[in-house]
């Protein structure tokens, strides 16, 4: 608006002045022509026809001097316009020369004859020339400071519309914390960029909420489970400690709380290994893992511990080559895995024993796990992995229902799957299968 109302006033500004001085230039030609070329005209009769001229210009002053600056003609009686020797000479230099003196306008003009020259001043105000121009300002002033101001109210107003759903958003969400994670924002008119925001934030709170809630329920499992060793251990030593025992009663009681606190390490290292594979990266889980080596192993250990587990393996003839058993990952956490289906098999079972079987399918090693134990209710099949969930069936065995979250995480963490088959009172049967290295 600024730069508009600008170019329009300083044009109309140039096209006046223009105006104004071709009406100038015209008149001082038409004087000097009167009075010099027509031999019957002299400066009284000019002045006299002049003086009652109805096309004179506003204050109109004409002056023609010779060429020996001795004055011919002149209208400027009241003295009101002065000419220097330094004006008449430039106007002898350029021929034709503008400016201004106060509120005049004068135009000095060399006019030559065959045999002689003159200069001819004309001046005069644009009387109405300058309040056209005066009140254009004006008006354009008005109409752009108008303008400024509506646009600063439509703009307030507009933005303010444009931007609610926004500042709506953003109050909602200031008032959603911890213990309000319940709550969404607004998703609008669900069809523009603000209401995709806002799905994509409630969707956020969602997967928030059921992280926290299953935190939650985690910590108040992993205390139960804690809090059952340290209370058996608190009332066996309580017992011992009310009267002078045998020794074998003392072996005894420290014999079953060792037992207690057993179970207390091992429900903490597994309780570690879940926040270590939960948080794990694949970029910690580059180093080559023979499969065969680790259920070796473990075949080995668990004879050592639990002489009644009898654990099975084949080895199927699509497995020819050491290669075919080499996976990317890590030694420690798949070893822990294993131990868990092969403990859960061993330990669910009437006769203790579980047979394994690995096999090479395409780019992937695969290990069945299975046993002819309890079995898994079909209900209960999508809980197993669920932390610290147990089968109803298996109460009466010792655990703390967390392995095979873990094993879950393990095999998920290493790119793998695991599936389940189980018939309640007839075994079950686990594969799980892992991507080879090559
Ligand atoms: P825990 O064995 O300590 O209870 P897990 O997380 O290892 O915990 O197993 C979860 C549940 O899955 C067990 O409580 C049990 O009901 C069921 N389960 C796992 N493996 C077997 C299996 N081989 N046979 C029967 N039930 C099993």
């Amino acid at each position: 608006m600024l730069i508009a109302s600008g170019a329009i006033y300083f044009s109309s500004a140039s096209y006046r002045k223009e105006i104004f001085y071709n009406r100038l230039e015209s008149k001082a030609l038409n004087t000097a022509k009167l009075l010099i070329e027509i031999e019957e005209i002299d400066a009284a009769l000019l002045l006299k026809i002049e003086k009652d001229n109805p096309v004179n210009l506003p204050y109109e002053r004409i002056i023609i001097l010779d060429y020996k600056n001795d004055t011919l003609y002149n209208t400027n009686t009241s003295g009101e316009l002065l000419f220097s020797q330094k004006s008449l000479d430039r106007v002898r230099r350029n021929y034709k020369v503008f400016y201004k003196q106060g509120d005049y306008e004068v135009l000095g003009l060399l006019y030559t004859t065959k045999f002689d020259h003159f200069i001819v001043v004309v001046a005069a105000k644009d009387i109405v020339g300058v309040l056209k121009l005066k009140n254009l300002g004006i008006v354009l002033l008005v109409a752009t400071l108008m303008s400024l101001l509506l646009f600063f109210i439509a703009g307030w107003i507009y933005s303010g519309r444009a931007l609610k759903p926004i500042s709506d958003v953003v109050k909602r969400v200031e008032e959603i914390s911890i213990t309000r994670l319940n709550l969404r924002v607004s998703e609008g008119n669900g069809t523009d960029e603000i209401a995709r925001l806002a799905k994509t934030f409630n969707q956020m709170l969602e997967r928030l909420e059921i992280s926290f809630a299953v935190q939650k329920d985690f910590i108040a499992n992993a205390s139960h489970e804690l809090r059952t060793p340290l209370t058996s251990i608190n009332g066996q030593l309580d017992v011992l400690l009310m009267k002078d025992r045998t020794s074998a009663e003392y072996k005894a009681v420290l014999s079953s709380v060792l037992e207690d606190i057993k179970s207390l390490i091992d429900l903490a290292n597994r309780l570690l290994l879940i926040a270590r594979t939960s948080s794990e990266t694949s970029g910690n889980l580059n180093s080559k893992v023979r499969v065969d080596e680790v259920i070796w192993q473990i075949q080995e250990e668990m004879k050592k511990y639990n002489k009644d587990f009898h654990i099975n393996i084949s080895i199927d003839d699509s497995l020819n080559d050491s290669e075919q058993m080499v996976v990317f990952g890590d030694e420690y956490l798949l070893k822990t895995a294993f131990s868990n289906l092969i403990d859960n098999a061993c330990k669910y079972s009437p006769d203790h024993t579980v047979n394994l079987l690995l096999e090479h399918i395409d780019n992937f090693i695969k290990i069945t796990f299975e046993d002819r134990g309890i079995g898994i209710p079909e209900m209960e099949m999508d809980k197993i992995t669920e932390p610290f969930y147990r089968g109803s069936n298996a109460k009466a065995y010792p655990g703390s229902g967390i392995g095979l979250q873990l094993v879950n995480q393990t095999i998920k963490g290493h790119s793998g799957t695991i599936h389940f088959f189980s018939e309640l009172g007839s075994g079950t049967k686990i594969t799980v299968t892992l991507p080879l290295c090559y």
